[in-house]
C-alpha cells in the first residue's frame, strides 16, 4: 500500500457493513475517531461508518438485521451485530448553530469531503475505505504526526457554532498526549465563556475524560485560561501568587503539577476522585489570601473553604453524588494535620475506613510532589508514607470495629447486661477503651469488664 493508504485493520463486522454498502452502489467509510485511533496505533472503542447512502437506502441495505432507528433524523441508521451497535450515518452538513450547542438543522450531502468539513479537529476530519484509502483534506495527518490539535476551518467560527468543541479541544489534547495549535487555543479562550451554553452533565463530562487522561497535569498547566471557561473558579488561581519557602508555583501551576502528580497507575475509581480532589484542593485559596508581615501569603481556612467550593462546584456540574462527597471530604483536611497516634488513627479508620485514608494520603503525596522540593518538604513526604505504612498494618489487625472486638452481644447478656441498648453502649464503651489502647482486645479481659460493667449498673 502507498503511503497514503494506511493499512487500517477492521473489525470483520465492519469490514462487512462497509462491502455490503459498497456492493449497494454507495460510498462508505470509517471516519473520525476510529481512523485517529488507528493511524496512532490505538485500538479504536467504536467505529463508525460514513456513507453517501440515504438513512432509507441504508435501512434497506441492512433490511432483516437488528435496526436502531433513535438517530434517524440526523441520519444514522445503526446495526446491531453480533450484539455489537455500529453507527451508519449519512454524510451530511449542519445548519446554523443559534445556542452555541445544537445545529438548527442537517442536510445530508452526496459528498465525503462536505461531511469532514463540518468535523471538530482535523485529526477527526478523515475517513477511510478499502477502496480509496485514507481521505484526508484538512491535514489531519500531518497534524496528528505533529501532534497537535487544530480545527477544521477557522477556529472562531467553529467554537461560535458549538462552544462544546472548546472542552473537546483540551479534552483531546490530555487523552492522546497533543498540543492545542496557537489559533485554535487563542479561539477557545478568547471564546471561553460560551462553555457555560453547554449543559452541566457535557462539561462535567469532558472535564472528568480530561482528569482521568495521562497528560491532564500538562494540559491544565498550559490551558488553564480555556478551562476557565468550564470552572469560573480557576481564573483567579491563574497567578495567584505563593512562592515562597513551601512554593515555587502560582495557585493554578500547583494545582496542575498536583493533578498530574497523582500517578496514572491508580485504579480507575480512585484516578477520578484523586484528579478531582488535587484539581479543586486549593481553589479556594484566592478568596482566603493574606500577606503576613514577613511578605509571604498566607491562606487561613482554605481548606474548608476549599470543601465548600468544591462540593458547590460539583453540585453545579452535576458530578455524581458520592464522588462530589469524597473530594469534599478530602479537600477538607487535604493540608491538616495527620493522626497523631494510634487511637487518633483508629478512629479515623472506624470512621473513614482504609480506602478513604489511603486516598488521602495520594492526596497529600500529590500536594507536596507540587510544592518547591527541599527539606522540609521531603521530611513532610516521609510523615505520610509512614502514617501510611501504620494506617494498613491497623487497618489489617488493629480492633476498630464492633466485628474485630472478641465479644459479642450475647457474651454482654450473659455477663449480665440488660437487654435493649445497653448492651451496645457497653460494647461501644470497651471499643473505645480497645482504641485508646486502656484494655487489650482479649475475650477474657474483655468478658471480666463486661461483668463488672454489668454489677455497676
Ligand atoms: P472518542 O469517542 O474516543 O471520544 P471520537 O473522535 O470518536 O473520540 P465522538 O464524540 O465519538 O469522538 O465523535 C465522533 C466524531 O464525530 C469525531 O471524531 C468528530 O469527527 C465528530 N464530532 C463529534 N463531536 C463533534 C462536535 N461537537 N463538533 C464537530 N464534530 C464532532
Ligand atoms: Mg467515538
Amino acid at each position: 500500500m502507498s503511503a497514503d493508504r494506511p493499512p487500517l485493520r477492521l473489525p470483520e463486522p465492519v469490514a462487512w457493513l462497509l462491502a455490503q454498502l459498497a456492493a449497494a452502489g454507495h460510498a462508505a467509510y470509517v471516519v473520525g475517531g476510529c481512523v485517529r485511533d488507528s493511524l496512532l496505533g490505538r485500538t479504536p472503542g467504536d467505529w463508525d461508518v460514513c456513507t453517501s447512502a440515504l438513512p432509507d437506502e441504508t435501512r434497506a441495505v441492512f433490511a432483516g438485521h437488528k435496526l436502531i432507528l433513535t438517530g434517524l433524523k440526523h441520519g444514522t441508521v445503526t446495526v446491531v451485530l453480533q450484539g455489537r451497535p455500529y453507527e451508519i450515518t449519512t454524510f451530511r452538513v449542519e445548519g446554523g448553530y443559534t445556542d452555541h450547542r445544537h445545529p438548527d438543522a442537517v442536510r445530508f450531502v452526496p459528498r465525503v469531503e462536505d461531511d469532514l468539513a463540518r468535523r471538530d479537529f482535523t485529526v477527526n476530519a478523515m475517513a477511510w475505505s478499502p477502496d480509496t484509502g485514507l481521505v484526508d483534506c484538512f491535514g489531519g495527518r500531518a497534524d496528528l504526526a505533529a501532534g497537535v490539535i487544530r480545527c477544521v476551518g477557522r477556529p472562531d467560527a467553529r467554537f461560535a457554532e458549538d462552544a462544546l468543541r472548546i472542552l473537546r479541544a483540551v479534552r483531546f489534547a490530555a487523552q492522546l498526549d497533543l498540543a492545542v495549535d496557537p489559533d485554535t487555543a487563542a479561539a477557545a479562550e478568547r471564546l471561553r465563556d460560551t462553555v457555560q451554553n453547554v449543559s452541566a452533565e457535557r462539561i462535567f463530562a469532558e472535564l472528568d475524560r480530561l482528569l482521568q487522561s495521562p497528560a491532564a497535569g500538562r494540559v491544565l498547566a498550559q490551558y488553564g485560561g480555556i478551562l476557565a471557561g468550564a470552572i469560573p473558579e480557576i481564573a483567579p488561581c491563574i497567578g495567584c501568587g505563593q512562592q515562597g519557602r513551601w512554593h515555587c508555583f502560582d495557585v493554578w501551576q500547583h494545582t496542575a503539577a498536583a493533578v498530574g502528580a497523582v500517578g496514572q497507575e491508580n485504579a480507575p475509581g480512585a484516578l477520578r476522585t484523586l484528579r478531582w480532589t488535587m484539581l479543586l484542593h486549593d481553589m479556594a485559596k484566592p478568596l482566603c489570601r493574606t500577606v503576613g508581615p514577613d511578605g509571604a501569603a498566607h491562606f487561613p481556612g482554605h481548606n474548608q473553604r476549599g470543601a465548600r467550593l468544591a462540593d458547590s462546584i460539583l453540585r453545579r456540574l452535576k458530578a455524581p453524588n458520592a464522588l462530589r462527597q469524597e473530594v469534599a471530604s478530602l479537600v477538607a483536611v487535604h493540608d491538616g494535620p495527620l493522626p497523631p497516634d494510634d487511637p487518633a488513627a483508629l478512629r479515623l479508620l472506624a470512621r473513614r475506613g482504609e480506602g478513604w485514608l489511603a486516598k488521602l494520603c495520594a492526596v497529600k503525596r500529590a500536594d507536596l510532589d507540587a510544592h518547591a522540593q527541599n527539606e522540609a518538604v521531603a521530611a513532610r513526604r516521609a510523615e505520610v508514607d509512614a502514617f501510611e505504612a501504620r494506617m494498613h498494618a491497623l487497618a489489617r489487625t488493629g480492633c476498630y470495629t464492633l466485628a474485630r472486638l472478641k465479644v459479642g452481644g450475647g457474651d454482654a447478656l450473659a455477663a449480665g447486661i440488660r437487654p435493649g441498648p445497653a448492651v451496645g453502649d457497653a460494647l461501644h464503651a470497651l471499643l473505645e477503651a480497645v482504641m485508646d489502647g486502656r484494655l487489650p482486645n482479649d475475650r477474657e479481659v474483655l468478658l471480666a469488664a463486661l461483668r463488672t460493667q454489668a454489677e455497676a449498673d
